[in-house]
């Protein structure tokens, strides 16, 4: 098995109103730069994608920030990124944070992050890759989320094996475990 060695977090530009979800975004950071796995995410240094980042930086991490040119200011693209990627648009942010990273946390966040979890998770069903994807629902704030993804699947308008393309966790140290479990890709 390939081993892992750079994931993209998908999180929220904001910290939300439990404060359990910025301990956990700092505690993952933490994880990733204190074990060698490169961080790509948002480039913002706002919400949990400045904690995670802030974090993985503090550990001796590699972080990757990939952001538009237009939201450089809007997000307050993080300055000390080991990489700061600038690029022009949304489908290039996407295109590019994919294809640089092995695998994928979703963590709580908006309608950006949802519209991140939802891309990373088609593209995967279109067989446009094959990397591992976890949810990490630790508090039930994804129940909406995967509820919704079932209720597709109870109406006939997903095929039950869609359930598999992503795997739910309940702990930060989950979803290393779920990464490095994961099947090798071809
Ligand atoms: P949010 O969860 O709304 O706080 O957004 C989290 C991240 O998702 C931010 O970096 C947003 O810029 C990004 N985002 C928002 N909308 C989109 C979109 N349509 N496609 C990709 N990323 C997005």
């Amino acid at each position: 098995m390939a081993a892992i060695q750079s994931i993209c977090v998908f999180c929220g530009s904001r910290v939300g109103t439990d404060p359990a979800h910025k301990r956990l975004a700092g505690e993952l950071g933490t994880l990733l730069g204190a074990g060698g796995i490169d961080l790509v995410y948002g480039g913002g240094g706002i919400g949990l994608m400045g904690v995670i980042a802030d974090a993985a930086l503090a550990a001796g991490g590699r972080v990757i920030g990939v952001i538009p040119k237009s939201l450089s200011g809007v997000e307050i693209a993080h300055q000390a990124l080991t990489e700061l990627v600038v690029v022009d648009g949304m489908d290039q942010r996407k295109s590019a944070m994919i294809g640089r990273a092995d695998g994928f946390a979703i963590l709580p966040g908006g309608l950006g992050t949802l519209d991140e979890a939802f891309e990373v998770i088609t593209w995967k069903q279109l067989g446009f890759h094959d990397k591992p994807i976890i949810v990490l629902d630790g508090d039930g704030y994804w129940a909406p989320f995967l509820a919704l993804v079932d209720h597709t699947i109870a109406q006939g308008f997903t095929q039950p094996e869609a359930a598999a393309l992503f795997q739910v966790v309940d702990s930060v140290d989950g979803i290393l475990a779920a990464l490095q479990g994961a099947p090798e890709r071809p």
